[in-house]
């Protein structure tokens, strides 16, 4: 049996936009003026890797593309409306993830991130409430699904890979996962948090 979940963040605990959960840059050329394509071509495409792997940091990184590709745009302005566009909070997993740490059950946060949005998700978002932890790739030097990652990870929360449980909605995450002999399920949106941890953890 499982003893900690280890649960993915984008797509299964956080899905986008508040209300809507579009993509966050459903609006972005509309309300910055700035073509996600563009963005996605010039940053995410080159930079991402580095920044999330914590080599480098988003801001000076992003200010740099700004400044080259769509120099009216602060880094900052962009950041801000990113990560407020990327917050959409999925209630049910926030209910099932209570739920699990009131029997007793330690959830951390296992997630590809830079260091600004990590704090973003712990501090201004108060994810830091809802879970004993987050383990995190810039910190980690690595990201899932790279089994590096797994090693860090069960270290971190100071468990035997055996004890834990990843839950991702990336089939390459839960695959490395279980390569690293965590228990790890794909979340597909079809059934609830609640009812994966029943089968899995109690
Ligand atoms: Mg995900």
């Amino acid at each position: 049996m499982a003893k900690c979940l280890m649960l993915d963040v984008d797509g299964v605990l956080v899905d986008g936009r508040p209300g809507d959960g579009l993509r966050w840059d459903t609006d972005l050329l509309k309300d910055l003026g700035l073509n996600p394509n563009l963005l996605a071509e010039e940053f995410f495409k080159t930079e991402w890797t580095g920044i999330v792997e914590g080599r480098t940091e988003l801001l000076p990184v992003l200010e740099a593309v700004l400044k080259r590709v769509a120099p009216t745009i602060k880094a900052r302005d962009l950041i801000d409306y990113w990560f407020r566009e990327d917050s959409g909070i999925v209630e049910t997993t926030v209910a099932d993830v209570r739920d699990a740490r009131s029997k007793g059950i330690s959830v951390y946060l296992a997630t590809n991130q830079d260091h600004m949005r990590a704090i973003y998700l712990m501090q201004t978002m108060e994810l830091g409430n809802e879970v004993d932890g987050i383990v995190y790739s810039a910190k980690a030097g690595c990201r899932k699904p790279k089994p590096e990652f797994f090693d860090f990870a069960a270290q971190e929360v100071g468990r035997q890979p055996g004890d834990l449980l990843l839950v991702d909605d990336t089939l390459p995450n839960v695959e490395a996962a279980r390569s690293a002999g965590w228990k790890a399920v794909h979340w597909d949106g079809t059934e609830r948090l609640s009812a994966i941890l029943h089968r899995s953890l109690y």
